[in-house]
């Protein structure tokens, strides 16, 4: 079967493009009219990130959330604790602020120190403000296929970009790699259940799946988040397959005056060859993260109205 509509065939360039930056673009949008009218009624949608201990990664992405949700129109807040906090301290706060009536959205940033239990706090975020995703209560609700829960925005955002680019779901079939909790198995859960941008075969790869080409190779859709720079090569792609590559790995580049570049888990210049529709990195899907985060905070903001 065909993956993708006509439109998406490769051309003598190679595939056609995902713009993530103008599609999350449009979300921002779209959020932000929402928060207009929410407003309207009341309701200022708010969303809380704390952030624990100072990896500079973590304040990168914490500034850019803050950031895009003040943009958005909403009260975007980051509350930075030092690293010797104590895990009673986080799930003090983490109870204050899910009895905050203007907060919508509370987000723990990951990794936390060690001696922090990640899961513990995760399960202390009242589900209905867990924007993440990440609660057992959302996770549940993904894998059961109930529409009221939250999806964790990375690959929330991969199957609104396969819907707005008209990608064949229904019956494709789809291999993801890689098996981690915020990415592979929601994104396995997302693109199993029925539905609109759904209803494919899936099959789950990672460190351990024997003859992985093999897979890659059946895949009508391939959706990669192993977090291994340029793993996927020309020659484990099926001719006209849609890619969507979720890696983000930093290598060594001497041109570059950071003396790095950002590249993702597809050798894009290889399987750009073969493909129908790639995205590329970066501006693929690294910017629908923040636009799906924006948009679950809107969700939760708008389920205070009363009935
Ligand atoms: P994890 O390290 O948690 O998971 C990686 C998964 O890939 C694991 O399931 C692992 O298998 C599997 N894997 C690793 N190597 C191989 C291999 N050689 N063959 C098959 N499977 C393999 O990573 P994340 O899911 O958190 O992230 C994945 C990538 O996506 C990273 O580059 C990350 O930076 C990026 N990312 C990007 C986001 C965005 O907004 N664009 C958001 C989140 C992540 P096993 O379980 O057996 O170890």
């Amino acid at each position: 079967m065909r993956a993708a509509e006509s439109s998406n065939s490769p051309t003598s360039a190679g595939a056609r493009l995902i713009d993530g930056v103008a599609l999350a673009k449009l979300i921002r949008a779209e959020v932000a009219a929402e928060v207009v009218a929410l407003k309207e009624a009341g309701v200022t949608p708010g969303l809380t990130v704390v952030l624990v201990g100072d990896d500079a990664g973590s304040a990168v992405y914490v500034g850019a959330k803050e950031k895009a949700s003040r943009e958005a129109g909403m009260t975007g807040e980051t509350i930075r604790l030092p690293a010797s906090t104590s895990q009673a301290e986080l799930l003090a706060l983490v109870e204050q602020l899910n009895a905050d009536e203007s907060v919508h959205g509370v987000l723990v940033q990951m990794p936390l120190p060690k001696h922090i239990d990640p899961d513990t706090v995760i399960r202390h975020i009242d589900p209905l403000k867990d924007v993440d995703g990440f609660h057992p209560v959302n996770v549940g609700k993904l894998l059961i296929g109930h529409s009221d829960g939250f999806a964790p925005c990375t690959p929330a955002g991969v199957q609104r970009m396969l819907v707005h680019y008209g990608v064949k779901t229904r019956g494709a079939d789809v291999v993801v790699v890689g098996r981690s909790t915020i990415v592979g198995k929601p994104m396995a859960a997302l693109m199993v259940q029925s539905g609109d941008g759904a209803d494919a075969t899936v099959t789950i790869c990672h460190s351990r799946t024997r003859d992985l080409a093999g897979h890659t190779r059946r895949a009508d859709i391939l959706i990669v988040a192993a977090g291994r720079a340029r793993m996927i090569t020309a020659d484990m792609v099926k001719p006209g397959a849609v890619v969507i590559d979720v890696g983000m790995n930093r290598i060594p580049d001497a041109s570059r005056k950071s003396g790095t570049r950002l590249v993702g888990d597809v050798d894009f210049e290889g399987v750009r060859q073969v493909a129908s529709l790639i995205t590329p990195v970066p501006g693929g899907v690294g910017p629908m993260t923040i636009a799906m985060l924006l948009r679950n905070t809107v969700r939760a903001a708008r389920r205070t109205l009363p009935a």
